[in-house]
């Protein structure tokens, strides 16, 4: 699968999956252009279509200088280069989004559990598709 590079302003509405348009992996600062991996946007169709249930995308692709205004962000964050999204599900537990995601990405890929915590109301997942395995929990 292959990084694709869309623009906002002209690809927005695009469909990339059933469920995913462009414009959802935008980068939080509104800039132009968006880079999504192809396979990122397939995972989380696959998500989407098992669960049955709305997958919000907090985080997709960012750019450097977005990156580096995040508190706690790594400075070479799988987001710089459009392999990851953070997401939660409606109605879904961290655990169990990432149990699931986890099925999906045998033996690689990036999958981080933020599950909801004092000062944070909403956990989420983090999943990229970098080509060793990692897993964390933030
Ligand atoms: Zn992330």
């Amino acid at each position: 699968m292959a990084l694709k590079a869309y623009s906002l302003a002209r690809d927005g509405a695009l469909h990339l999956t059933p469920h995913f348009r462009v414009r959802e992996f935008a980068c939080r600062d509104g800039s132009d252009p968006i880079f999504v991996e192809e396979e990122l946007a397939a995972l989380l169709e696959a998500i989407r279509l098992h669960f049955g249930c709305p997958v919000a995308i907090t985080s997709g692709f960012r750019t450097a200088a977005h990156n580096a205004s995040i508190p706690g962000a790594s400075p070479h964050s799988q987001h710089l280069y459009g392999r990851a999204a953070d997401f939660r599900v409606e109605g879904v537990s961290v655990a169990e989004a990432a149990a699931y995601a986890e099925t999906l990405l045998p033996g690689k890929g990036g999958i981080g559990r933020y599950p909801p915590r004092k000062g944070r109301a909403c956990g989420w997942v983090h999943l990229d598709t970098r080509g060793t395995k990692t897993r964390w929990t933030g």
